[in-house]
């Protein structure tokens, strides 16, 4: 899987940073040291966001700031235009949100899929998994428990 070049669709929030729209959250554990990786790679990283004007350019600067620099935002390509008549799903080999069915992975888990031969590999114990605990949800279906 290393030696192909991936294109990579990457959410922001709850993602990269913790989920404070329309703020900026703190950097989820090992993210951007992923990001870097994937990024000396050779794989092409596209920021996959609902922000949009001064949030997304917020989103951008930051991840700039912290050295990575997308191929595209919001688009299967650097100069994509859209129309009606051009699909808005982008083109990619992989994407990295934490709406993902089943739970955010977290980053550890990531680098171990993408970059199997990353030297920076930990053993991902319990106590050092960087996954999210997924927080109880009320089933909207049945409703509250009374
Ligand atoms: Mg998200």
């Amino acid at each position: 899987m290393s030696s192909r070049i991936l294109t990579i669709a990457v959410d922001f929030d709850g993602t990269i940073v913790e989920h404070r729209y329309p703020e900026i959250g703190e950097i989820l554990p090992e993210a951007f040291e992923v990001l870097r990786e994937l990024q000396e790679n050779g794989h092409r990283l596209i920021l996959w966001t609902l922000r949009d004007g001064i949030d997304l350019e917020s989103a951008v600067n930051f991840c700039l700031d912290n050295g990575i620099i997308f191929y595209a935002v919001n688009h299967s390509k650097p100069d994509e235009e859209f129309n009606k008549y051009i699909s808005r799903k982008i083109d990619v080999d992989y994407f990295i949100d934490d709406r993902n069915i089943g739970g955010f992975m977290g980053w550890d888990k990531i680098r171990e899929l993408l970059i199997p031969d990353s030297p920076n590999i930990k053993k991902v114990t319990d106590e050092t998994s960087t996954t999210q605990p997924q927080k109880k949800k009320r089933n909207f279906l049945f409703g509250k428990k009374s």
